[in-house]
């Protein structure tokens, strides 16, 4: 079941990339869609004031035009007839007029009648109208009771084709005059399949304009008029999908990575021993973790505890190996002597709360025994904030029998309010003070300062480094407590660490 859950996350963790790049692509596609549909709205409105324009320009034409010719049938037609053929010769968007006199068609810009056609009885005819697409409309004017004289005009069809033609291949121009409806086809059967936007018109003949536009519009139309944002919108998703690989791989990767070795428990304590000077007898260890790749290397704390704090993987990193050090050595535990200590090392991280109080208490729960001392070793290269949390979390670790060293002491901030604010219990000397014994003087006048610092805040101090006999009598003879190094024992795993002759002594020698 680990073995799936682990392969599961795997799948999830290639997926990410594309699921972030669909995500994208989904948001940014969406926009598109949905600005072309307002902008499809906003088109179809402007559309529309475009043929009112024109068309009421031509209805307006035709009422001008009807007054003026409504006088000529006071004279006669010989008269009449070139004035017509002048209008309908000057003003393209008509085809003829026909004047009706006493009932009867009396003179024509045309050859023939055009409009007899229309009109089987001229009894009831309006004053004006017009024909459009072989359909007879009225034209609204003062007066326009049914007399005896009478204009009809016939309007040129390509002209209202041509306003109503589609700007767009998604639209649908329709002019709607009386129940008749007008498309750039002709007469149309109204179906209304579309979005729509209607606009009535400006003039006094009353006519709508009605655009009807496709939404959604289809990816064709999409990409010939937003190819521009289409474009963009990709790239992003190129973008988030190559930028997702990139922060998995190379961040939240190396996250996983150490999550699953802690989980996995391949964050292994290792232990080194700790001497008292005097007669070189073992008092203690300091717990260094190792990183135990599935490649069975190992891999150094100074690669992994940065990441493991940037990302709080030290909190349970911590936990586990302090687990592991109190249940290797709980079968041990009644036989090791009285302040044995084991020392952990802790971060900054630790200290934002009270939680490692508890992964204290736990650790002795563990242990079964109280009777180690538990040495919390913080470092000085990072700034602990003194603030009512840690002054508390130190004060409690304190109750708890465990002590506090301050760790790489000289080589950071050498903050010596630390020692008051923190209790601090012990001073552990920095190895690359210990290394340059013997090189030069301004070095052993640095490490005899620390020395100094240690003794007169009466503070026990540790030396770590030791790699020689000179640096340990040299740091024995300064009255530096307790020493540490490869000199005297290397980092081992902890189950290594039991089996040695120093712990198989220490524990048969305290019975
Ligand atoms: P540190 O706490 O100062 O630990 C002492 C380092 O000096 C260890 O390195 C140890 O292996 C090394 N050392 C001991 N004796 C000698 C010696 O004679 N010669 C030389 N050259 N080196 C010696 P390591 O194990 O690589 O750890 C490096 C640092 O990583 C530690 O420095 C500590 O700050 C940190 N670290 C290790 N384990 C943990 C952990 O579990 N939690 C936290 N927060 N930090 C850890
Ligand atoms: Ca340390
Ligand atoms: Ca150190």
């Amino acid at each position: 079941m680990e073995l799936s859950r682990k392969k599961n996350f795997a799948i999830l963790r290639k997926l990410y990339p594309f699921i972030t790049a669909i995500f994208t692509g989904l948001i940014g596609y969406t926009g598109i869609f949905l600005y072309a549909k307002y902008q499809g709205r906003a088109f179809s409105t402007q559309t529309n004031y475009m043929a009112i324009s024109h068309i009421d320009e031509i209805m307006a034409s035709i009422y001008t035009i009807a007054t003026t010719t409504l006088h000529l049938t006071d004279t006669d037609c010989k008269t009449t007839r070139p004035l017509l053929m002048a209008i309908v010769k000057n003003n393209p968007e008509i085809k003829s007029i026909d004047l009706i006199k006493n009932k009867q068609f009396f003179c024509s810009s045309d050859n023939q009648f055009v409009a007899k056609q229309y009109f089987n009885n001229l009894d009831r005819i309006p004053k004006v109208s017009y024909i459009l697409f072989n359909q007879v409309f009225d034209m609204p004017y003062p007066n326009n009771n049914k007399e005896n004289n009478a204009v009809i005009m016939v309007i040129d069809d390509q002209e209202i084709k041509h306003i109503l033609e589609p700007r767009l291949d998604t639209q649908l121009v329709t002019l709607k005059l009386d129940n008749t409806n007008i498309t750039y086809q002709g007469v149309t059967p109204y179906t209304k399949n579309y979005y729509t936007v209607k606009t009535p018109s400006l003039g006094q003949t009353p006519y709508i304009i009605e655009t009807s536009y496709i939404s959604p519009p289809t990816i064709g139309v999409l990409l010939f008029y937003y190819g521009k944002h289409f474009f963009i919108v990709t790239l992003l998703t190129i973008i988030c999908y190559f930028f997702t690989r990139w922060v998995i791989k190379n961040i939240s990767g190396s996250y996983y990575e150490l999550h699953m070795a802690i989980r996995d428990e391949k964050i292994k304590a290792y232990i080194q021993p700790l001497f008292r000077a005097e007669d070189y007898q073992i008092i203690g260890v300091e717990v260094l973790s190792r990183w135990h790749d599935s490649n069975s290397t190992i891999i150094m704390p100074d690669t992994f505890i940065p990441l493991a704090e940037k990302t709080g993987l030290i909190i349970p990193m911590t936990q586990l190996i302090m687990k592991e050090v109190a249940t290797t050595l709980a079968p041990y535990a009644k036989k090791l002597p009285d302040n044995f200590h084991i020392g952990f090392n802790i971060s900054c991280f630790h200290c934002k709360d009270l939680e490692f109080i508890n992964d204290c208490r736990r650790f002795f729960k563990h242990l079964r025994t109280n009777k180690a001392t538990l040495v919390i070793e913080v470092t000085e290269r990072e700034l602990i904030e003194v603030n009512e949390t840690t002054k508390l979390l130190f004060k409690e670790l304190h109750t708890l029998n465990a002590k506090i060293a301050l760790d790489d002491f000289g080589i950071g901030n050498s903050n010596l309010s630390y020692l008051y604010d923190f209790s601090i219990d012990y001073l552990k000397i920095d190895k690359s003070f210990v290394s340059r014994i013997g090189s030069d003087a301004l070095s052993k006048n640095i490490l005899d300062s620390i020395i100094e610092i240690a003794h007169n805040c009466k503070l026990e101090s540790f030396a770590e480094g030791i790699e020689t006999e000179e640096q340990a009598n040299y740091l024995r003879e300064k009255g530096v407590r307790f020493l540490q190094g490869y000199l005297l024992g290397k980092p081992m795993p902890i189950n290594e660490f039991i089996k040695t002759k120093h712990f198989q002594q220490l524990i048969t020698s305290s019975l």
